[in-house]
């Protein structure tokens, strides 16, 4: 059957991984979580001391980019997982600082440059279900799908907050409203590949569905692109 590329695209919070994700198990396709490329160099830069709350060291950033080896492995239960320089950071990397920091990095040319690099390189079969901000515009401009998602700030933050207090994270509702919105300014107004909708993307809003009405119509989608609906 034919494979293609899928790219989903959105504001942070929106539900893009769970869709990406279910759609990626259901069509046999290999799932990739670019947030969590830009988190686990976050993460990297933190431990090295480049990065703080405050700033950002960007000359060291630039200067160790391409010694950031980021790789998915799957683990027992079916689900990718992050892999830094050989080490497992699924778990460090869904903190609000790591979240924070991750948009901070994303807004660094040559940070994005080589991140984007990496993730064509996982597509070049396509058969691919590609999630995150830039995905349909630079990494696959050529994606035969491409849905852009999107939710109101308060919708996307009570769910972000529910994610975080399942981890056990303690968080309060004001905080991670405010997280959102920081991030949707960031995402939207920095200078390299700001989030923006494809001209030939499909917007789903779904601050009124439920899970399974949206995959419903992703999948829907995914058929018809494919042609066999
Ligand atoms: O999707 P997630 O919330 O995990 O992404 C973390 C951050 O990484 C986002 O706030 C965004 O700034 C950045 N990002 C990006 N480009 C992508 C994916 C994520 O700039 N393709």
């Amino acid at each position: 059957m034919k494979q293609i590329i899928v790219a989903i695209d959105g504001f942070s919070s929106c539900g893009k991984s769970t869709m990406a994700k279910q759609l990626a198990h259901e069509v046999g396709y290999i799932y990739v979580d670019t947030g969590a490329m830009y988190r686990a160099v976050s993460l990297f830069c933190y431990r090295n001391g480049w990065m703080n709350d405050e700033s950002m060291d960007i000359y060291s950033i630039e200067k160790n980019i391409e010694n950031i080896q980021l790789e998915f492995r799957i683990n027992k239960n079916g689900t990718a997982e992050i892999f830094l320089n050989g080490e497992n950071v699924e778990k460090e990397i869904r903190t609000l600082e790591i979240s924070n920091g991750a948009s901070r990095v994303s807004t660094i040319g040559a940070v994005r440059k080589e991140l984007v690099r990496q993730q064509q390189k996982m597509g070049i079969n396509k058969g691919i279900v590609m999630d995150g901000r830039d995905i349909g515009t630079v990494v696959f401009p050529k994606a035969e799908l491409k849905i852009f998602l999107t939710a109101t700030p308060e919708i996307r933050a009570q769910r972000r907050m529910d994610e975080l207090l399942a981890k056990g994270e303690k968080v309060i509702y004001k905080d991670v409203l405010a997280n959102v919105k920081e991030r949707d300014e960031r995402d939207q107004n920095r200078k390299e590949s700001p989030l923006l909708q494809a001209e030939d993307a499909v917007v789903i809003d779904n601050s009124e569905l439920t899970i399974e009405q949206q995959q419903i119509l992703l999948r829907k989608l995914f058929d018809q692109r494919i042609g066999i609906a």
